[in-house]
């Protein structure tokens, strides 16, 4: 088929070789309640029980295993509203890199604290009036350090594509997998891992209303940049899907669709009282197309990715009593 797109399959194998040991295999949770509402046969991958709490690590690992000695003596540098920044902390000290994390003034304090946790430097700037990827290459061209961006990387794609080959693998073929879409690094390796498994999979990335840039591109036939969304889906902020991402899920016949704020904090309610699993907003992009009938899943068998589970207790109490 495509051999022009900047993952593989294979590259996803060996991403899944590379975390061998060090990525859990993350559990697959069914709920009959779930099922029920949406007459359908739901496969939930917990990626809110990975470490770091989200899927990032898959990827971070990847890319930084991959660096020549030159570039882990020199050390690696990012820019994250929190997970990836976190994966990138802990990948690097895994492997014995330093680590630089630029991070927004208003990223939520866990995650701040969790990156310098890992023993990632953390440098603040402000989203709404800064680039962040300036900020990153002034620091990386000063010292020296290597930028691995949080979604447009083929070996952060081939990385986030371990989860879904773990669900193929346990639950065999699925008519549709829904993703969380921020920046298309997982839905990207998600596709390329469904195509493989399920080639006449469903797959559908799921955006929040407010910042459906992804939607946008995918019907133009180009990337589409917005301004940062305003959205509880903290993780989902992104302006824009990458040069990498874009014509990974455009080839592979991704779609998107979207969820509203009110509809994600109804799935975070449904998540914690019925499944006993506290899932980030973003975490419940997926699973809110589902259950608020963004997508048609009646009868079908639907792998949904619970992409991750950090938020504040507080902020977590405060947004279910609203
Ligand atoms: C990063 C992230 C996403 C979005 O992933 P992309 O690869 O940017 O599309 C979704 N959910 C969580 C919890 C994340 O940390």
């Amino acid at each position: 088929m495509t051999t022009d797109l900047s993952i593989a399959y294979e590259d996803v194998v060996q991403a899944h070789q590379r975390l061998d040991g060090i990525a859990h295999r993350t559990p697959v949770m069914r709920s009959r309640t779930a099922d029920e509402r949406c007459g359908a046969n739901l496969f939930f991958k917990c990626e809110t029980l990975q470490h770091i709490g989200a899927f990032k690590i898959r990827g971070a690992y990847n890319a930084i295993a991959q660096f020549t000695p030159h570039q882990r003596e020199g050390g690696v540098v990012t820019f994250s509203s929190g997970n990836h920044g976190q994966a990138i902390a802990r990948a690097a000290q895994l492997l014995g890199v330093r680590a630089v994390v630029v991070m927004p003034l208003d990223a939520p304090a866990m995650k701040v604290a969790a990156t310098e946790g890992y023993g990632g430097e953390v440098v603040r700037y402000d989203r709404y009036a800064e680039d962040p990827s300036q900020i990153v290459a002034a620091i990386a061209e000063e010292r020296g350090m290597t930028f691995i961006p949080p979604f447009d990387h083929p070996h952060v794609m081939a990385g986030q594509g371990t989860a879904a080959k773990e669900l193929f693998e346990e639950v065999g073929p699925l008519d549709m997998i829904v993703t969380p879409l921020g920046g298309g690094g997982l839905l990207s390796g998600t596709a390329v891992a469904a195509r493989h498994f399920a080639p006449g999979c469903d797959i559908v990335g799921v955006e929040p209303e407010a910042g459906n840039d992804g939607q946008q591109s995918l019907a133009k036939g180009e990337i589409v940049r917005i301004a940062t969304p305003v959205t509880i889906a903290d993780a989902a902020q992104s302006r824009s899907l990458g040069r990498h991402t874009f014509p990974v899920l455009q080839q592979l016949g991704a779609r998107v669709v979207t969820v509203t704020d009110d509809q994600l904090v109804d799935t975070m309610a449904f998540m914690a009282a019925r499944m006993k699993l506290v899932v980030e907003p973003t975490g419940c992009l997926a699973a809110a197309a589902v259950f608020h009938g963004a997508v048609a899943v009646r009868g079908l068998r639907v792998g949904i990715v619970l992409s991750g589970g950090n938020i504040d207790l507080a902020r977590f109490a405060k947004l279910i009593g609203s």
